[in-house]
């Protein structure tokens, strides 16, 4: 299983990402900025609720994959 930091802990991701998608995410987190992104840093721990929304859609033709803020910023991780 993998596992991605966020918010300086690992949490373990029950779908397998690409190295691709593992970059398009880290490129992703390290750029958002939000007034909850904001809040994560300041603090170092996760908002109560969590801030991501992972959705993982397993279809016939692959697995879509979105990320949601709750911003509502959203980065769409499905590989072509
Ligand atoms: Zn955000």
């Amino acid at each position: 299983m993998e596992f991605l930091k966020v918010c300086n802990k690992y949490i373990p991701i029950p779908f397998q990402l690409d190295a691709e998608q593992i970059a398009i995410y880290k490129n992703w987190i390290r750029k958002h900025n939000c007034k909850y992104a904001e809040k994560e840093r300041e603090t170092g721990k996760y908002l109560i609720g969590g801030r991501l929304l992972w959705e993982f859609r397993p279809t016939d033709v692959g697995c879509f994959i979105e990320i949601e803020c709750l911003c509502g910023s959203k980065l769409d991780l499905t590989s072509e």
